[in-house]
């Protein structure tokens, strides 16, 4: 395998730094230099790596974990919770998918239905949106008024400090692709009948709100990127490098935690299975 070194603070948004998404590439592969089974052969290792960590975090049953993803429609959120997390025992992840609230949690505040989804000790939960919505698709379809969306970047700050001081890591991911490559994407969806299921016509008018999506995003991101709950902005365009600099920052993170298996109880040495 040739040189590697994805640099992945390289995507990290320093708390307080105002956003602009046109700054950031969406096609870098920056940091990696490979054929395809060079690719390959890292993120299968990678996918080792972070299947180990995890058994780990779920066997301490000490920390738990919270990953936010997040992106335009076809940003591929699900492509990187398929190629990531390959690896991991479902015992220990879960995937909580946050879609148009039902009646039933519109009636409550919006971060009811979310806080219920984090992790527990010893878990990772992946959020596939997220209350990051209520700020995103909320405020450009107008869902509710201006002054509303507009105090809930203070709840989320307010709601993650909380989760973190409660011993809950977190890292948020926003894949970034370009207006290119998403109707590249969309136009997949319509031209391959096994992907006939993901379009909706949704789909076509979110697209044309993209720069309105861009603003929300760019205000989301900059208003809620601290130290506890860091925002990523990952380079989307190439699946396989989004893969990497995913799979890389969990392992990172994971590997921080400095985790241990739990000592085993006493005198396990002297215990034999006698029938
Ligand atoms: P998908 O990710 O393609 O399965 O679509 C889920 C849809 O649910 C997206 O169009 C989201 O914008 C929408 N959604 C998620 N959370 C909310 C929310 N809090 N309010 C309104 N729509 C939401
Ligand atoms: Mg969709």
């Amino acid at each position: 395998m040739s040189d590697n070194e994805i640099r992945t603070d390289h995507f990290r948004v320093k708390p307080g730094h105002q956003v602009r998404l046109d700054d950031w590439s969406t096609h870098s592969t920056d940091g990696f230099e490979g054929t395809k089974e060079d690719r390959a052969a890292l993120l299968a290792s990678l996918n080792e790596q972070l299947g180990d960590l995890q058994q780990t975090l779920y066997a301490e049953s000490k920390h738990k974990v919270l990953i936010v993803l997040q992106g335009m429609d076809s940003s591929g959120k699900d492509g990187t919770i398929k190629h990531v997390f390959r690896t991991v025992n479902p015992l220990g992840v879960q995937v909580a998918n946050f879609k148009r609230p039902n009646e039933v949690e519109l009636a409550h505040d919006y971060l009811w239905r979310v806080h219920q989804q984090a992790p527990r000790n010893g878990h990772i939960t992946i959020f596939n949106r997220s209350h990051y919505e209520d700020v995103l698709v909320v405020r450009v379809n107008d869902l509710v008024p201006a002054h509303v969306w507009h105090r809930r970047y203070e709840h989320i700050r307010s709601f993650e400090q909380m989760l973190a001081d409660e011993g809950t890591t977190i890292i948020k991911l926003f894949l970034h692709i370009s207006k290119d490559e998403q109707r590249a994407r969309l136009q997949e969806r319509l031209d391959n009948p096994a992907k006939h299921w993901k379009f909706e016509h949704g789909d076509i008018a979110e697209r044309a709100h993209w720069d309105a999506y861009t603003e929300a995003y760019e205000q989301a991101i900059g208003e809620t990127s601290t130290d506890h709950a860091p925002w990523y902005i990952i380079p989307g365009d190439h699946k396989w490098y989004r893969n990497l600099v995913v799979s890389q920052l969990l392992v990172a993170t994971l590997e921080a935690l400095d985790m241990h298996y739990p000592e085993p109880i006493d005198g396990i040495a002297d215990i034999r299975i006698t029938d």
